[in-house]
């Protein structure tokens, strides 16, 4: 592994505590982190136990900030510099990925990737404004059966991709709008989540088959004595929070359901064959299998960073998805 690809792609894990459910019928514990050595060990009944390594590791107990702090701060600092950054939440439903990017809206502490993100983003700006000018725009759309939908707005359209010079592809059509504080950015992402639900209801899926990206594109210049801009810097930044990662088999899908599922794993093998193409370093980096790596091909590679949150459950119930998510996770690093 390459120092350079393996700094620029990290991977963590992180535990989610038992429900209620697992709680009241005694499900046993499989999952031990070990925060010190950032390991995970997972021990099941009549299981080998098996032990993995990552770039951080969080229990059950972990705050959502230490999270941001450690693992995303980074990330978006050097897109308020003019570099490209990505976190994607992996695992299997129910794992915690829409608590790891969103988390709740109260208290505050329970606040998510996406709103710490947009925080950080804004007080930087608010920081800054007196010898520079910001132009923040989002995107925010998902991708389910390969198609791209926008979620902003009331159009909900397909949209295509179009490729545009060696930074790949563009995605056509979508609504952008600017956005200049952390609560317009909020009520916009709000829109967009009521439309994905509504979506979802309409064509009897949930929203866990589709994968959900918010994009950000942060513009910033300085104005100089002769009026024109300099020191133009533009960076994005993707928050996106993937498709369930279980498999097909286990839910019984047949037909259509069972066409979507290879789809999603199709696209969730893509994603980590092309990370793990990036921290290896080698030539071909399979960015056209999937609209997901198509999609995100500027903000991959390159001078950009990315955070793979893997999210987990403790519980030994779920113990041979918990051990493919590790698997996935622990090839992207
Ligand atoms: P996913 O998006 O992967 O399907 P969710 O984020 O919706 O999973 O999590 C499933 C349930 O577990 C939700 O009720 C969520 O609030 C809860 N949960 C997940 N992770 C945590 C956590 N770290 N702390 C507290 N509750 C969590
Ligand atoms: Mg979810």
């Amino acid at each position: 592994m390459s120092d350079q690809g393996s700094e620029k792609v990290r991977v963590i894990v992180r535990v989610r505590p038992f429900n209620a459910v697992e709680e009241k019928e005694g499900s046993k514990r499989c999952v031990t982190v070990n925060k010190a050595r950032n390991e995970i060990l997972v021990a099941g009944e009549g299981a080998e136990k098996k032990q993995f390594t990552f770039d951080g590791v969080y229990d059950e107990g972990s705050q959502q900030i230490d999270l941001y702090n450690e693992a995303v701060r980074p990330i978006v600092s050097s897109v308020l510099e003019g570099y490209n950054g990505t976190v994607f939440a992996y695992g299997q439903t129910g794992a915690g990925k829409t608590f790891t990017m969103e988390g709740k809206d109260s208290p505050k502490e329970l606040r998510g990737i996406t709103f710490n993100s947009f925080n950080h983003i804004f007080e930087t700006i608010a920081d800054y404004s007196v010898q520079k000018n910001f132009i923040a725009t989002v995107t925010m759309v998902e991708i389910y059966n390969e198609e791209i939908r926008d979620l902003i707005g009331n159009s909900r359209n397909k949209l295509e991709l179009k490729e545009e010079g060696k930074n790949g592809f563009v995605i056509k059509g979508a609504n952008t709008p600017n956005v200049s504080s952390t609560k317009d950015l909020d009520r916009i992402i709000n829109i967009g989540r009521s439309n994905r639900s509504v979506a979802a209801t309409r064509m009897n899926e949930t929203s866990s088959r589709s994968h959900c990206l918010i994009l950000l594109q942060v513009e910033s210049h300085e104005v100089g004595e002769d009026g024109e801009p300099r020191n133009v810097r533009s960076g994005k930044l993707n928050l996106v929070d993937l498709a369930g990662s279980e498999r097909a088999k286990k839910t019984g899908a047949t037909g259509d359901k069972l066409k979507e599922g290879a789809l999603i794993n199709q696209s969730l093998s893509t994603l980590g064959a092309v990370i793990s193409a990036l921290v290896q370093a080698r030539t071909h980096v399979p960015y056209r299998n999937s609209k997901l790596t198509r999609l995100l091909q500027d903000s991959l590679g390159g001078n950009t960073k990315t955070v793979m949150v893997a999210n987990i459950s403790p519980a030994d119930y779920n113990l041979d998805e918990t051990i493919s998510t590790l698997r996935y996770a622990n090839r992207a690093k």
